[in-house]
Order: C-alpha cells, then structure tokens, then sequence
C-alpha cells in the first residue's frame, strides 16, 4: 500500500489530513489521487458512500487550484444541500494549509444573494446543487469557462433526483478540455449517455466488484407480517441497546406515524422527512449527529447527503419501492471500515425484492430470527451491567452521602446489593416481554394460510393505514354491508372510505381509514335508529394491541436512553376494547329486534333527526 506521499500529494494537504487521522490511503484514493494529478485523465468510479471518496478527488483538485487566479475552477456536483455542505465543509479542512483557497458551496434553500456577492469575490472551487447552480448561470452570475475539473458525486441519486436536463445545461457551458470524474454507487442506463456525452475514454475504477455492497455489511431480513411490522421493529432496537441506527419508510407519513409511536413508546427517535421545513431538518440532523438521538425515522430523500460515519443499523421499514436504492440506504452504515448491519423488516410479498436486490449487491441476505423476549432481557441486562461497570462516579460529590447510603445498606452482602440493583431494571423488562406473544415470522406458507384463514375466519386486525370498529348493529338487526355502508355515509358529513366489513349477529366490525377515526366515532354515536343508540367504538382487535400487550420497553426510569416517561409501554394502551360492550351492550335489545325491518333508512336519512344524547 501506498503512502498518500507516494502517491504525489502535496506537503500543506498532507498536513491537514494528517491532523484529520488520515494515516494511510483508502482504495478509492489509491486508485483515483495519482491519475486525477495528471492531466485529461477522465474517471468513472463506482464506489458507494462511505468509501472515502471525498478525499479521493478533493486533495487532487485542491492541489491543481492556482490560487493566485480567482476564478472557479473546479465544480463539484452533488445531489443534495446536506451532501453539499459537506464536501464543502471536508474540501476547506483539507485546505487548511493553503492560503487563500476559496470554495462556495451553492445550494437552494438559503440567500442566493450572499452566494452571488461571494461569487462576485472570487472563488476558486464551487460545490453546488444542479438547480441552484443553473439559477446563478440564467442570472450571469457565475461563469464556468475557466473550469478545469468537473466532479459529478453520486451521479446516480442526481439522475433519480430528476436533474437530468440540468445536468446537461450545466456540463454545455464548462470548457471541453477539462477533466472529469464521476462518482456513482450503482451504474443506471442515464450515467452510461452521460459517460458518451461528455467523458473522453474514461479509466474506469470500481472499488469492490461492480454494484457490490461493502463486505462489512451484513444484510438481515425479517419477513413478519404486516400488523406485526412496528413490534419487529421495537424487538430489533430492544435487542441492540446501543443502537444507532436510521430507520427508512417509504412515505412522509408513515415516516411521521412511525416516530411518533416510537417516541410515544419512550424511544430515543425523531422524524425527517420532506414536510418540515429546512429549519426543522437541520435541527433533527444536529441532534442525530450528536447522538441525542438514536433512531432516526427518514425518507430517502431527506437522509440523502446525512455525514455520519458511525451508523450501527440501517433499518428498512419495508424495502424501498425502487431496489436500488436499498444500495444507497445500507451505504450509510459500514462507513470508513467500519461494519454496520442493515436490517429489512418485510411482508412476504416483498420476497421477490430481496431477490432483486441480492442479484444488485452480489449478496445473500441472512434470514434473521426473532430475537425473543427472554433473549431482549438478557441483552439489556448485560448492557446495564456494563454501564454499572463503566459509569463514571463523581468521587467528590458522593463521598458526603456514602457513609448514610453504607448504613442504611449494611444488613445486605454484596451479591444481594448486585442483584437488587440489577433487578431495578430488570423486572420492567421481564414485565414488559414476559407475556408478550412472539412475533409470528412468516414464510410464503404460512402467509397463504394466514390468508385462508383470514378468509375463513375472518381477521381481527386491520389492514394497513385503516382502524377497525365495533358497532352495536348486526345481522339480527338486519344490517348487510351495503346499508352499514350507507349508514356510515348518512351519519359523517363527507366522503369516508370503509375498508373490511365483518357482520355478526348481533354486532359488526368494520373499518376507515386511518385519519377518519375520530370523525366517524364523533359523528355516529349519538344517532338513533328506533329508539337503539348506535354505539361505535375502537375494536380491541386492532392492529398489534390484540396480539401483544407488551411491545416494547417503555423508555425512561433509569434506562440510558433518557426521553419517553417511564409509564408507555408499547402500542397497546388499556384493555378495554369491544368486549367489554359485547358483554354489557347487546344482550337485551337486538333480541327485539329481531323482526324489525332495516330501521336505519327511517331515521337516519334527516341528519336533523339525530339525537344526540352525550
Ligand atoms: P466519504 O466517503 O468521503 O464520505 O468518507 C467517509 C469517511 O472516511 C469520512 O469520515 C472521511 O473523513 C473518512 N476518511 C476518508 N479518507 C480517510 C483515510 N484515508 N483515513 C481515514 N479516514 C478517512
């Protein structure tokens, strides 16, 4: 291996990176520093995020400024704000020992009027956004011809990210002889025209073979079913006490949904994802960089660019719609040598994905067991003692109280003071996972016999993103799924959608969406239908709450994560639910009901009818 000496850089970098730890070379450098020294050399690298890169073509171009002309000639492109920031911020550290050297990161979402006025100052290399950058080009305030390094970094997320014709625009005003370098995780048909366009034989360098995920990750999936997706996903961050991990959804709002529960459930997490404002994902990103935050729920979008080294999981909520960016999610763990697992909570339709993505990454995935609730408690019980044996005392400040404490715990030996103190945390936990149902894994199987029964039995629970309901009225009363349906509709103002309908004699379950629950409970109870009062309510089978009581440690007492109130435990919230009412509600009244006629369509078709009685 070569020393970064050897391989030409220069002595004022060499001291800056020195000061940063770097002793030696990383493969990309290696490879990419030597040829990007020399001149017309044009590269194609394909090395995921982690790999060092920045070093890789930020100390050759660096090196090649002449600082006596200010005048931009190196560009660096990249996708996002965040990414950019940072190759800013990492370029300025490297150049720490040449005087003068400016580099303008430009990205949208802050004054373009101070980037114009620094611009107008003089710079010699700019990191930029491809929309900012075209928006200062209409404006004529930057002018590319003196470029002589062009870098397109993570040309891939650019070209997902729609900046295609930007690009483009972009690459039609830089000089024709310069170099080029572009750096992509996966290689998609757009860099291949790209690489035609505007690259000339360009060396290419693949660090690992070609799409292959970093050795140091270990890929894991867990295929559950889908109401059990959140309890897997509580197990998961219980079984790694030190968990630092970002946890990726799909969408905004199960993003939002998803961290709400968690830190409901007394969880060290928080949200990022494009609904909040620039302010807002800056503060959450600052928090997670300096771990006061342990899981980070994100889209893939708003963790585009995130610099952190130290991720100990990525976590997949549901494998993401396009595979290839799984190549890009896992690439925030395993960073800069380091390993990282990346954990993929999936339904069994999502099998034919993991295919897909093994055939991408040139990897198996490893199918991972449960851990069980008797396994959880072992963990978090030797992470505690750990703690117990690491935690820092303040000699000072204790001694006064020590002799009292001494006293007062003098009848105990040591092994009984040990257990009573490990048992402060131990019996919540056991309380918490000593009754829970385990998580039910699931293989292609037993998903077709959950779903013949389910035909046959009919579920409890329900289906993703709706909320299941009791109501006081069923098949004795008359009800067919239509008219609960039209009652539905009759009794909430608007357009509500109804999901699964489950008719029983003499009660029925049915289910809306998610956001409408509130409404359709507010809105319903308190109509009449021949002098019965219609009651609707939360059904106890809902979702996780019917299978297990205990999801997860609610956080807080003396637990290391801090946050959460020591009292939340998990989704489930009472034990109340429909049976309670079936046993009290129903008995009497449907029994005369029995021979009416469909009541509902009388007194219910004039709102003003209603009669609210709470
Ligand atoms: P990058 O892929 O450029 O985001 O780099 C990943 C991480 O590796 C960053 O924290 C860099 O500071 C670090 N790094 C880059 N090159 C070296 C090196 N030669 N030795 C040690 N750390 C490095």
């Amino acid at each position: 291996m070569k020393t970064f000496e050897e391989l030409g850089v220069a002595a004022p970098i060499l001291k800056a990176i020195q000061e940063m730890g770097y002793e030696s070379p990383m493969p990309v450098q290696e490879e990419v520093i030597p040829f990007l020294l020399g001149e017309d050399n044009d590269v194609i690298a394909l090395a995921q995020t982690g790999t060092g890169k920045t070093a890789a073509f930020g100390l050759p171009i660096l090196q090649k400024i002449d600082v006596t002309r200010y005048q931009p000639q190196a560009l660096i492109l990249c996708p996002t704000r965040e990414l950019c920031l940072q190759i800013a911020d990492d370029l300025n550290d490297y150049s720490k020992y040449i005087d003068n050297l400016k580099v303008l990161p430009v990205y949208g979402g802050s004054s373009i009027e101070s980037q114009i006025k620094t611009l107008k100052r003089g710079v010699h290399v700019v990191v930029a956004t491809p929309g900012r950058l075209l928006d200062l080009m209409n404006r004529k305030t930057v002018d590319l011809g003196t470029i002589k390094n062009v870098i397109m970094d993570e040309a891939d997320e650019m070209l997902n990210m729609g900046f295609t014709d930007s690009i483009n625009a972009i690459l039609a005003e830089v000089p024709p002889a310069r170099n080029m370098l572009l750096f992509s995780a996966t290689m998609p048909q757009g860099i291949a025209s790209i690489m035609k366009k505007y690259m000339k034989n360009p060396k290419e360098i693949v660090i690992g073979n070609k799409n292959e995920g970093n050795k140091n990750i270990k890929d894991i999936y867990y295929m559950v079913r889908a109401q059990d997706k959140y309890l897997a996903l509580k197990r998961i961050a219980d079984y790694y006490p030190n968990i630092y991990g970002i946890v990726f959804c799909r969408t905004r709002k199960e993003t939002q949904e998803i961290a709400d529960k968690l830190i409901q459930d007394g969880y060290n997490a928080d949200s990022l994802h494009g609904e909040l404002s620039q302010a807002q994902r800056d503060y959450v990103m600052q928090k997670f960089r300096v771990k006061n935050i342990q899981l980070l729920v994100a889209t893939d979008v708003a963790a585009r660019g995130l610099d952190v080294d130290d991720l100990t999981h990525v976590i997949n909520y549901g494998l993401p719609d396009e595979v290839e960016s799984y190549t890009h999610r896992r690439g925030r763990t395993g960073r800069a040598g380091k390993t990282g697992i990346s954990i993929s909570i999936c339904h069994v339709k999502e099998k034919g994905k993991i295919r897909l993505i093994e055939n991408i990454i040139k990897k198996k995935f490893e199918k991972g067991v449960m851990p069980s609730g008797h396994d959880i408690c072992e963990k978090q019980l030797f992470n505690l003692v750990d703690q117990i044996e690491k935690v820092k005392v303040d000699e000072e400040e204790i001694a006064t109280l020590m002799p009292q404490i001494y006293r007062k715990l003098e009848w105990l030996d040591k092994e009984d003071i040990i257990k009573r103190v490990v048992s402060l945390e131990f019996n919540r936990m056991i309380d918490y996972y000593k009754d829970a149902d385990e998580i039910q894994e699931v293989d292609e199987r037993s998903a077709r016999s959950e779903r013949t029964e389910r035909g046959e039995r009919r579920s409890h629970t329900a289906e993703e993103g709706f909320s299941r309901f009791f109501l006081n009225f069923g098949k004795t009363d008359g009800l067919y799924p239509n008219q609960l349906i039209e009652l539905v509709n009759k009794c909430v103002p608007g357009k509500v959608r109804i999901g699964k309908i489950d008719l029983r004699d003499s009660f029925s379950f049915f289910e809306v969406e998610e956001g409408e629950s509130q409404r359709v409970m507010d809105n319903m109870n308190g109509f009449e239908i021949d002098g019965k009062r219609i009651s609707v309510e939360p059904a106890q089978g809902k979702g996780e709450g019917s299978r297990s009581s205990r999801g997860g440690f609610g956080r807080g007492g003396g637990n290391s994560r801090g946050g959460g109130n020591g009292g939340s435990r998990g989704g489930y919230k009472g034990g109340g639910g429909y049976k309670g009412k079936r046993e009290g509600g129903f008995s009497g009244s449907t029994s005369d009901r029995r021979n009416s006629e469909k009541p509902w369509r009388r007194d219910t078709s004039d709102r003003n009818a209603r009669k609210k009685r709470y």
